[in-house]
């Protein structure tokens, strides 16, 4: 078995550990005689394996008490609706922040069901860095303001939030969540998709501040309403079973490592090997102004179509695969979430130098 680093945006890498132990489960989970794919999310064994998963997760992310977690399916892409539907309450109003493809998709989302507002974007310099937000630009009405934290296909992070003036902030934090510490008291809500630093695709996680739940408007549909997951554990109907088994065992993974801190340790050892390399090389490029730059995406280029076709195409064969950038920036982009290793990112940058003596 020849196992590849993995630099997919997602679905990415999981710790080889989590595998692991998926694996001798696989037939049997404990004493129970079956796997987990086959359990019925009703059984004792079922629910012990929810609970420790979401007990877990508070730990290390150290959700308060007045926050629920709810372990959803849609994908991130399913929050640009029920977000607006569950929160957009009061005014009907909420102001968006357009940091690239995801959060302008949030964005035309929210508007179809009332008066959501974009008050800054990055588009016109291809979302390379994330815009200043003033007091002022904000709507002291607005019912929330939404963020994307981390953005997957452009690179960029926000390092710090901004400042809301007491409007509940929203974040998608599916390309960031458990990178680093958060802190969850200053948002209303925050949501993810699993498949970038979780788990497999098909488990989303909101967290969501009890007291914005239970006044969706009025047209929203049952499943879609996060009071109808809130009153049930997550368990309204039949939820992502064995993703969140998986989750469960990553969450576990990350306490065994040491938790946050020592994830955004890790993080920082990886991303700085990677933009330390971009900012002295003669070939390749970063295109993220550094103060924004993302710890998980590093896109770059070498400033040529051509080179760069080349370069993903040896660096498959070396066994970096899903290093190709998105298709609407081009380039390059690796992605170093959680599970890549730092030597996954040594050996990159040691293959990015022999390139560059090769091609320049
Ligand atoms: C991947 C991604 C999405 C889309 O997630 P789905 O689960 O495919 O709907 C949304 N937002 C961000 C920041 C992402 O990285």
């Amino acid at each position: 078995m020849a196992r590849v680093y993995n630099f997919s945006a997602g679905p990415s890498m999981l710790p080889e550990e989590v595998l692991r132990t998926a694996a001798a489960e696989m037939l049997e989970y404990g004493q129970t005689g079956q796997s987990v794919m086959e359990m019925s999310h009703r059984s004792k064994e079922y629910q012990a394996i929810i609970d420790s998963a979401e007990a877990d997760l508070r730990e290390i992310m150290g959700i308060p008490d007045d926050y629920t977690v709810l372990f959803l399916q849609g994908g991130a892409s399913t929050q640009f609706a029920m977000v607006p539907f569950n929160l957009m309450n009061k005014n009907g109003k909420a102001d968006y922040i357009i940091t690239g493809q995801w959060a302008k998709k949030a964005y035309k989302e929210a508007a179809r069901y009332g008066n959501a507002r974009a008050i800054a974007s990055s588009e016109d310099k291809t979302f390379s860095y994330i815009p200043k937000i003033t007091p002022d630009m904000i709507d002291p009405e607005a019912d929330y303001i939404h963020i994307c934290m981390n953005n997957t296909i452009y690179g960029t992070k926000w390092q710090t939030l901004p400042d809301t003036q007491g409007v509940p902030l929203v974040a998608d934090i599916s390309s960031c969540i458990l990178s680093e510490p958060i802190d969850v008291s200053k948002f209303g809500l925050l949501y993810a998709g699993a498949q970038k630093n979780v788990a497999p695709a098909g488990l989303t996680i909101v967290i969501v501040k009890n007291d914005l739940i239970g006044n969706a408007q009025e047209m929203t549909p049952t499943m879609l309403n996060y009071k109808t997951h809130a009153d049930n554990g997550s368990m309204f109907n039949t939820p992502p079973c064995y993703t969140i088994y998986i989750a469960g065992l990553v969450f576990k993974w990350i306490k065994k490592l040491g938790g946050l801190e020592k994830m955004k340790q890790i993080n920082e050892q990886k991303a700085k090997l990677l933009y330390d390399f971009l900012d002295n090389s003669k070939l390749f490029r970063g295109t993220v102004v550094p103060e924004d730059r993302s710890l998980m995406n590093v896109p770059f280029v070498t400033g040529s179509d051509e080179l760069d076709a080349k370069f993903v195409t040896e660096a498959k064969a070396a066994g970096f695969i899903n290093i190709k950038g998105h298709r609407s920036v081009g380039g390059m982009r690796a992605s170093i979430y959680n599970a890549m290793p730092v030597e996954g990112v040594v050996a990159l940058v040691e293959f990015m130098k022999e390139f560059e003596r090769k091609n320049i």
